[in-house]
């Protein structure tokens, strides 16, 4: 992969307050909070501290763009217009962007760039040919009636994002959004404000009117409770931990909102011994490190069948030994660091807790280097299925390998959790394949692959990992509601009176 210019390695920080009814405009209180550069624990910038009061700006602004606006009366086909533009603006700008996700999150600017920017693009312009494609049906019902519905747009979306795929999310909720007219206010994650923003400005310059899509970065609690809480907002997306979507629900309940919930997993990820043993230990590396282990669907749970165990372990080491950590703007750097602080505690707490509770740890468990959160590719074998390394999301560098000897049991250990968001399954036997597709839990099974995302295939969990879908056509349902409109034909010579079949 090509080198970055100096220029682009030290992107142009341009737009840091909230965006607000097309107005870049500093916090109501003034605040402000720093975002770090997790690689180096420097602060890149400090952004606005949006909170209820924006909050309650932002959506007059989209609400007065859904009802006032050019949005509410625009072609459809003239939105997915707007939205291509974005999307090309995007990409000539791709360098830059991915430079500044890479600034902000962590993540190596091979991935930002070869992983983060294209699906980014991709979703908008998938989302951008539906906009004219949102179809009701026409309906025979009893009776001398024209029964069809039509698929309006849900309103004002409240979307709250984490930090993890910070511009994927925003297109994954402003795709769909904008193709079903819908008005937006977003909140970005604390830790990753600066790309989301920066596309705010895109939006603008892409002709998308004012006020359609608006801004408020901030705090959960704060910004993201008043999002929640608002009772002007008609719907809320939102990705991040179960915890907090506990929180949202309860918050939403006092409004009744629509909600869709994208949130985390345990997948188990099972390797046979019939498998392509080198394809199924880069799927099961790829899997686990892929985004330093930040992944809702990373493949933690890696479950190798008994007789292959040892050897299969041997090549993950060797591959863990050779995975390049270091400064994430270098095109030749693998793994990044954490996002920041918190989560280095956090996963270094899990590499104690594995190793109390009993599990070996073969590669890593240490943090790498003296500054910035970089941890160590770490991995842990013997582990048990009631340890908290076989349980709970650890969100970052570390792999647990449980074994297994047949297929009922790794069927049934599989499903063991009260997540369901992504599996995979490593075979030959197609019978086993299928089995195993159709029987495990969760919104998503990959076959001898992992992590394949394509913006016209449903994403969402299963279980405690989520509500709804995201991205193809399903991703649409929870920006629209279906009206039902009954028309009495006029043609007919039949006058209405009420109940049915009355001539
Ligand atoms: P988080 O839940 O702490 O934060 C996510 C977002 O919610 C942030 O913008 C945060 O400010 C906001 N928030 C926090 N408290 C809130 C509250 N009380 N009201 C409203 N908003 C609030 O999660 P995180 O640590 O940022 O992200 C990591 C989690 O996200 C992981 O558990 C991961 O599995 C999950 N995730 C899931 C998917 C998916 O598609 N299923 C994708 C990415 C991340």
């Amino acid at each position: 992969m090509a080198t970055l210019t100096e220029t682009v390695k030290k992107p142009e920080i341009r737009q840091t307050q909230c965006f607000i009814g097309g107005n870049w405009t500093p916090a109501a209180s003034g605040k402000t909070f720093d975002t770090i550069n997790p690689a180096t624990e420097e602060v890149i910038t400090q952004v606005a501290e949006g909170d209820k009061k924006d909050v309650d700006l932002a959506v007059k602004a989209a609400r007065d763009a859904l009802e006032n606006g050019p949005w509410g009366k625009m072609d459809a086909r003239e939105r997915g217009r707007l939205m291509y533009r974005l999307a090309d603006l995007i990409e000539d700008e791709l360098d830059e962007l991915a430079a500044l996700e890479t600034l902000d999150n962590g993540k190596p600017i091979r991935d930002s760039r070869g992983a983060d920017l294209p699906l980014t693009i991709d979703c908008l312009r998938y989302y951008a040919g539906y906009a004219d494609k949102i179809h009701g049906q026409t309906i025979p019902v009893r009776g001398n009636y024209f029964t069809y519905t039509r698929r309006e747009p849900v309103g004002v979306a409240g979307q709250i994002i984490p930090w993890n795929f910070p511009m994927l999310m925003v297109a994954w909720k402003w795709g769909p959004a904008l193709a079903a007219g819908c008005t937006i206010v977003m909140k970005p994650a604390e830790q990753t404000p600066l790309t989301c923003l920066r596309m705010g400005r895109l939006a603008q310059k892409a002709g998308i009117p004012d006020g359609v899509i608006n801004i408020v970065p901030g705090f959960g609690p704060t910004a993201g409770g008043a999002i929640v809480k608002h009772p002007d907002v008609d719907k809320v997306a939102f990705t991040g931990e179960d915890a907090t979507a506990k929180i949202i629900m309860r918050d939403a309940s006092d409004t009744l909102k629509r909600l869709t919930f994208e949130l985390g997993g345990k997948s188990p990820n099972i390797v046979f011994a019939d498998a392509d043993l080198d394809a199924a230990a880069l799927g099961a590396h790829v899997a686990l490190y892929f985004n330093q282990g930040q992944c809702c669907c990373a493949g933690s749970r890696l479950f190798v069948e008994d007789k292959i165990y040892d050897k299969f372990v041997d090549k993950l080491i060797s591959m863990n030994e050779t995975r390049k950590l270091g400064d994430p703007l270098d095109p030749e750097t693998e793994q990044g660091p954490q996002v920041d602080q918190a989560q280095f505690d956090k996963i270094m707490r899990f590499v104690d807790i594995g190793r109390e509770q009993g599990a070996k740890c073969v590669s890593g468990g240490k943090r790498f280097g003296d500054r910035g959160f970089f941890v160590e590719p770490t991995m842990f074998t013997e582990v048990e299925d009631n340890m908290d390394i076989a349980q709970k999301e650890i969100f970052g560098p570390v792999l647990s390998v449980l074994r297994f000897k047949d297929t009922d049991e790794v069927i049934k250990r599989g499903n063991a959790t009260h997540f369901g968001l992504a599996a995979a399954v490593w075979t030959r036997d197609v019978n086993k394949a299928h089995r195993l597709a159709a029987e495990l839990k969760a919104g998503t099974v990959w076959v001898n692959c992992y992590d394949v995302f394509d913006a016209a295939a449903p994403f969402g969990g299963f279980k405690m990992s989520g509500m709804g879908r995201e991205l193809g056509e399903k991703g649409l349902d929870a920006y629209t509601e279906s009206k039902t409109q009954e028309l009495l034909e006029l043609r007919s010579i039949w006058k209405w009176s009420p109940g049915v079949l009355l001539a």
